[in-house]
């Protein structure tokens, strides 16, 4: 077992949509970033990438790379999957907190946590999105930013050899599994 954690803060900005864990919140700002600026899914991804020693997503996806500009977190998400499975690390599970003090996000959060989840290849159960303010203290509490924290547990196959009874070219696929056929 492997524990990571990541923290990630973007910039408030008229002229902007605001992107959170994939879906687009209404609200007068939005989060200023070279990719869509998803603050919550970046912590998300720096919490993954931390676990399975693999660095950060400055590393893998550098804001000065014209291929990043503008494209969607969750899309970068998606890679970072890939990376996990070729690493042969599996997601138990992830809690992340958005620090935001506005717009309400509660009624948004399902939708969150599957679009996570769906990203990653794992059930919604095993993603929790939460979200919080400071009381109108600091930089989030003024409205400047967004802020978000996550951390996730991952599993090394290889450290559980018998974690499946399926061989891998009978496997029908499980929620342990990031993709199916891997558990
Ligand atoms: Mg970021």
């Amino acid at each position: 077992m492997r524990i990571g954690m990541g923290y990630d803060v973007h910039r408030l900005t008229e002229g902007r949509k605001l992107i959170l864990c994939g879906v687009e919140i209404p609200y007068e700002k939005g989060l200023l970033g070279h990719s869509d600026a998803d603050v919550a899914v970046h912590a998300i991804m720096d919490a993954l990438l931390g676990a399975a020693a693999l660095g950060d997503i400055g590393r893998h996806f550098p804001d000065t790379d014209p291929a990043y500009e503008g494209i969607s977190s969750i899309t970068l998400l998606r890679r970072v999957a890939d990376l996990l499975e070729e690493h042969n690390y599996i997601v138990e599970n992830i809690d992340a907190t958005i620090i935001a003090q506005r717009p309400k996000l509660r009624d948004h959060m399902p939708q969150m946590a599957a679009n996570v989840a769906e990203a990653l290849g794992i059930s919604p159960g095993q993603v929790n999105i939460k979200a919080t303010t400071e009381e109108g203290l600091g930089f989030t509490g003024s409205g400047e930013g967004i802020a978000s924290h996550a951390v996730c547990l991952l599993t090394s196959l290889l450290d559980q050899p018998d974690i499946c009874a399926y061989s891998q070219d009978g496997c029908p696929g499980c929620g342990r599994a990031i993709r199916p056929g891997t558990c």
